[in-house]
């Protein structure tokens, strides 16, 4: 998101006066945001991600479909330009090696997920994720199947939350939350999910900012009664002050966080 933002205002300010270069590994813009939506199956990945290259080469702006492996800010040897090295991810290129010179750098490399930071966390243990548009394809197939067991009597149990207590991203987790509930409801099998909200936030409705106030209808209303009255009405259930510790096959170890233990020992 910053990184193409900056690079396409940098063209539209500067024109031809620089060189616009971007570097990045996938082929792909993927509208973050929206992935909460292909995660139950409403959206597909490809209205979420369009390709990068006919919109650089429309703009004018050089376009390296590669990974930036190391930045060499005051050169290197003999070179005392700036440049970058990266390896090229194109189909057909992969690992060949690119180096980049610049005058100015833009690093918008964004965080880096962290599933091996609890154990059997993500795709490749026994959690799901919308955090890309592959990763939320899949959630949507593991949803279809879940939504064809409940059709079928089954009682499935869903636990929606960030990952590791020190993730930051509860807005996603509790967009999709909402989501779930809605796209079960949808499918008519509402009854036969329990759905609970694991987050480690100090209460409901903080969302990284220590929570907000809303002005509606001649009251201001704190951001965590209007969350857990929209949960009440819902019947989703939510754990605060916690994070998981570990995950197994239809098993997660939760645990509160420290201020939460120390004042309820
Ligand atoms: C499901 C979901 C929903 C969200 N919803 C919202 C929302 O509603 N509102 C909101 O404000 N935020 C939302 N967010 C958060 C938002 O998406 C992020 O804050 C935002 O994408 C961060 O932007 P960024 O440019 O820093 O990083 P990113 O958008 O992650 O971009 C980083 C880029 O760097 C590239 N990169 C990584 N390493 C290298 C390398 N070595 N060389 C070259 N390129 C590299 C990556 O491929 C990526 O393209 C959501 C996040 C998720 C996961």
């Amino acid at each position: 998101m910053a990184g193409h933002t900056s690079a396409s205002f940098l063209k539209k300010w500067l024109g031809d006066q620089a060189e616009v270069i971007v570097v990045s590994p996938r082929p792909d813009y993927n509208w973050i945001p929206s992935n909460i939506w292909v995660g139950v199956g409403l959206l597909k990945p490809s209205q979420v991600l369009f390709p990068l290259l006919p919109i650089y080469e429309r703009e004018g702006i050089t376009f390296h479909q590669a990974r930036a492996t190391v930045l060499h800010p005051e050169g290197h040897g003999e070179d005392l330009k700036p440049f970058l090295e990266a390896e090229s991810t194109r189909e057909g290129h992969e690992g060949e090696a690119l180096k980049v010179p610049y005058d100015f750098l833009v690093n918008a490399t964004g965080s880096k997920l962290a599933f091996e930071a609890t154990p059997g966390l993500g795709p490749k243990g026994h959690s799901l994720s919308v955090c890309t548009a592959p990763h939320a394809e899949e959630a949507s197939r593991a949803l279809d199947e879940a939504v064809e067991r409940m059709k079928r009597g089954e009682h499935q149990r869903f636990l929606v939350g960030t990952g590791h207590g020190t993730c930051t991203c509860q807005g996603a987790a509790f967009e999709y939350i909402v989501n779930l509930e809605f796209e079960l409801r949808a499918r008519g099998v509402r009854d036969k999910a329990e759905i609970t909200y694991l987050s480690n936030e100090y209460e409901m409705g903080d969302f990284g900012m220590g929570g907000i106030h809303i002005r509606r209808g001649g009251y201001v209303t704190p951001s965590s009664i209007f969350t857990e009255s929209l949960f009440a009405e819902r019947g989703l259930r939510w754990v605060t002050q916690a994070h998981v510790t570990g995950l197994e096959k239809g098993r997660a170890d939760l645990e509160f966080l420290e201020w939460r233990a120390a004042s309820s020992a």
